[in-house]
């Protein structure tokens, strides 16, 4: 077992200030970031406190005023809009709160659009999306546009769409934001079978509760990291205890 995996992210003094009508916002004032390969970060913290304006950062969707990024070791900071999609879809994938398909594309064609977009063969890209889907419990609404599904089915396809192309690194974004208590059950439950595969996750969510399935919880309050725990036990260790979430019922 290699006891000290490669940094999948890292990032060190990101600097973000947002310019609204309201005056500027000090989203994220100064944090270092260290995710090795296969952990589970939950990023949590209250509305407001930078958590969003942090994952746009490190996916690239928002550039930092000052700080660097490194992706597998890489250093991103050359890197222009062009460049970053590139590599979004072959190193990241992301889901957001409110799933971001393409609401005119079937089930079937979101998932393997990001396939065929980083090269895969027709063949390849349905191939894959036929595993995930069948792995995520959504076969046999491939021709459903979205809006046919429920929340929870939604983000199951974004989850698969994200997914499509093994990126190293998944980023979620309060992917239970806008579920009911059945679909964010499920959704979470399904990150932590990825991550026990050995997925990379970083989880960004408001609800202390969610964050308690990760390994590792990293608390975000004004803009800078207030503390960051490992937790003792694996998610499997903590079912059964009191007050926590149940991933498995
Ligand atoms: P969180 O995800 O923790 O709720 P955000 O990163 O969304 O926090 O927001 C942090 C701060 O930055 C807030 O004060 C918010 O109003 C502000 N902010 C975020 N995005 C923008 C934007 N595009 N323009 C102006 N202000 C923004």
């Amino acid at each position: 077992m290699n006891d000290n995996p490669a940094p999948v992210l890292r990032a060190q003094g990101l600097v973000k200030t947002h310019y609204g009508e309201s005056g500027p916002a000090h989203a994220v004032r100064g944090a270092d970031l260290y995710v090795r390969q296969g952990e589970f970060v939950a990023i949590t913290g209250p509305s407001g406190a930078g958590k969003s304006t942090l994952l746009h950062l490190l996916s690239g969707l928002q550039q930092p005023d000052t700080g660097s990024i490194w992706l597998d070791g890489e250093r991103t900071d050359a890197w222009r809009e062009s460049r970053w999609a590139v590599e979004r879809r072959k190193r990241i994938g992301i889901v957001f709160q409110f799933f971001n398909l393409v609401s005119n594309l079937s089930v079937a064609d979101n998932v393997e659009l990001p396939a065929l977009l980083a090269g895969a063969s027709p063949k390849r890209a349905r191939a894959e999306r036929e595993e995930l889907l069948a792995e995520l419990g959504i076969t046999g609404k491939e021709r459903s546009l979205p809006a046919e599904l429920s929340g929870g089915e939604q983000q199951r396809v974004a989850l698969a769409r994200a997914l499509v192309n093994h990126p190293p690194l998944l980023l979620a974004d309060e992917p239970t934001g806008s579920l009911d208590s059945r679909g964010t059950r499920e959704v979470m439950r399904l990150l932590s079978r990825f991550h026990q595969r050995g997925q990379t996750i970083v989880l960004v969510t408001h609800d202390a509760r969610l964050a308690s399935a990760a390994d590792r919880v990293i608390s975000f309050f004004d803009g800078r990291i207030a503390d960051d725990a490992t937790l003792e036990s694996t998610p499997s260790h903590r079912q059964g205890a009191s007050g926590v979430l149940r991933l498995h019922d």
